[in-house]
């Protein structure tokens, strides 16, 4: 159902609510109505049932910020390292001993003022923006207090991570992280900027890039190892984590030098093309920062560059995470454009300031075209850039079609889980139970895993293909020529997780 402005809104609602309904299962007809009542008893209601239901993947999750405080408190008093109360931050402690006007990290733990304002100094709780210190700096400035934490952490943040998302239903995360770097960073700023590309990535080749690349494969065999070993994956007490399957976007930092970017990109690309587990590349950091502004165009020209050699390694790409004050008019114009149409970026994240792009109409036209997805994250949108309500443009993308999925961007830092964005997409955006079911679906269908899809055409939910359509979808025993065909495919094989899970949901729906 598409509305037309010949239709006034709530007609309209009212007919696409009428079409949805004509084709929903008789467990979908339960689960939503279930659902709309839940919604009109409020959001504690919405809550209970959208904690247990099925919702595929977080496809935007950086490691670092969706772990919370309490962690890294615990994790700073392992590593004995210091605090600096004043800045309530973390501070190294090479010497062993910690220096004038720090405290050792155990100390914290015997100073709950001291606890209260760390957590709140990593997080977005009790924030209240003042005076020239927004939402924005106040999540930022969080990653910078938390650093310095010894890598050997990292498989425990995973865990915590995939322990949460089990927990509330989901079965596949692709996790933004940034393994080590520093080598081809060091690299590229000896060899310094060419705009011969070609030409810098073979001395990039030549020099660290490849060491780099074995040294974060074994990186990630090591973060790895140590979840598994925390959730016992592979013995009779294996927790329900281990049926979390995770893959790596290798996240590049966007606000330096280009001779840094590139060289970073260019591990990312490399990294992707040698280990099966980093799925793709994406670019971070404040969009709105200096550098990611003034070098947007020559990063989006040079994303173009490296994904034409390696065309195989995906690309999503933080674009449009800005709203309107945070940069001149001119520089809400233009970035999920070019990161669609130079980058060819195959999902987007966050995507907030589409209606200030130039043609926006034309925009989501193409993006719907392209099937380009769109990552959504609530509660980000509004910590960061105060956007929620009809101020965020969900409605928008949705009406043009464009595929479009919810995330937690950085849930530690949040405070909040996936089931709060789908609770915030209930009551503040009005979607329904088959919105939303459909939604879970479009993240595994958009997710980075190899394979070809379930589904017979572009976002036919419920229709598969002819191997798969002799029996009810997501049939615990598939028939010889379905089995073969999941296989095959590890996004099928979610596909079909997902719409198992969706069958036992709706049956235990009251
Ligand atoms: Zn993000």
């Amino acid at each position: 159902m598409r509305c037309t402005r010949v239709l006034a809104a709530l007609a309209c609602l009212a007919i696409t609510a009428a079409a949805q309904t004509a084709t929903q299962t008789p467990g979908e007809l339960k689960a939503s109505r279930a659902l709309a009542a839940a919604v009109k008893q409020g959001p504690l209601s919405a809550h209970v049932f959208l904690a247990k239901m099925p919702k595929g993947s977080d496809l935007h999750v950086h490691l670092s910020g969706a772990v919370y405080a309490e962690t890294f408190i615990k994790d700073a008093v392992e590593d004995h390292i210091c605090i600096d109360p004043k800045a309530k931050a973390f501070a190294k402690n090479p010497t062993g001993t910690c220096a004038d006007g720090l405290v050792p990290a155990e100390n914290v733990l015997k100073d709950q003022t001291l606890y209260d304002n760390l957590v709140n100094a990593f997080s977005m709780r009790s924030f209240v923006p003042y005076a020239g210190y927004s939402g924005h700096d106040q999540f930022f400035a969080t990653f910078g207090r938390f650093g310095g934490l010894d890598r050997k952490q990292v498989g425990e943040w995973l865990d915590e991570v995939a322990s949460r998302a089990a927990s509330q239903n989901e079965q596949y995360l692709e996790i933004m992280h940034t393994p080590d770097f520093s080598a081809s960073a060091a690299l590229g700023y000896k060899l310094g900027w060419s705009d011969d590309l070609e030409d810098l990535r073979q001395k990039l080749l030549d020099g660290a890039v490849r060491d780099n690349v074995k040294r974060d494969i074994a990186e990630i065999d090591s973060i790895e190892a140590r979840r598994n070993e925390i959730e016992h994956c592979g013995t009779p007490s294996a927790t329900p984590a281990c049926g979390m399957t995770v893959r790596f976007i290798f996240q590049v930092l966007r606000a330096f030098p280009p001779q840094q970017v590139y060289a970073q990109t260019l591990l990312g690309f490399e990294l992707a093309s040698a280990d099966p587990r980093v799925v793709g590349i994406n670019f971070v950091q404040p969009e709105d920062s200096y550098m990611s502004m003034s070098e947007y165009d020559r990063q989006m020209k040079f994303l173009r560059f490296l994904k034409t050699k390696y065309p195989k390694v995906h690309l999503s790409l933080h674009a449009g995470e800005l709203a309107p004050g945070i940069v001149p008019p001119d520089g809400l114009k233009f970035h999920i454009r070019e990161a669609v149409e130079v980058a060819r970026a195959e999902r987007i994240g966050h995507g907030v300031d589409v209606m200030y792009e130039t043609d926006p109409h034309a925009l989501l036209k193409e993006m719907a075209a392209k099937h380009v997805m769109v990552e959504i994250n609530l509660t980000s949108n509004d910590g960061i850039l105060g956007i929620t309500g009809n101020h965020h443009p969900l409605a928008n993308y949705r009406a043009a079609k464009v595929p479009v999925s919810l995330s937690t961007d950085d849930e530690g830092v949040s405070r909040s889980d996936l089931t709060t964005e789908y609770t915030r997409a209930a009551m503040e955006q009005s979607l329904t139970y088959m919105d939303l079911k459909n939604m879970a679906r479009t993240g595994i269908e958009h997710g980075f895993l190899p394979g070809d899809t379930l589904w017979s055409g572009p976002d036919a939910w419920g229709k598969p293909i002819a191997a798969c359509a002799a029996q009810p979808l997501g049939a615990d025993k598939p028939t010889a020529k379905c089995a073969e065909f999941l296989k095959s495919s590890e996004k099928a094989t979610q596909q079909w997780e997902l719409e198992r899970r969706f069958r036992t949901f709706e049956a235990g729906v009251q």
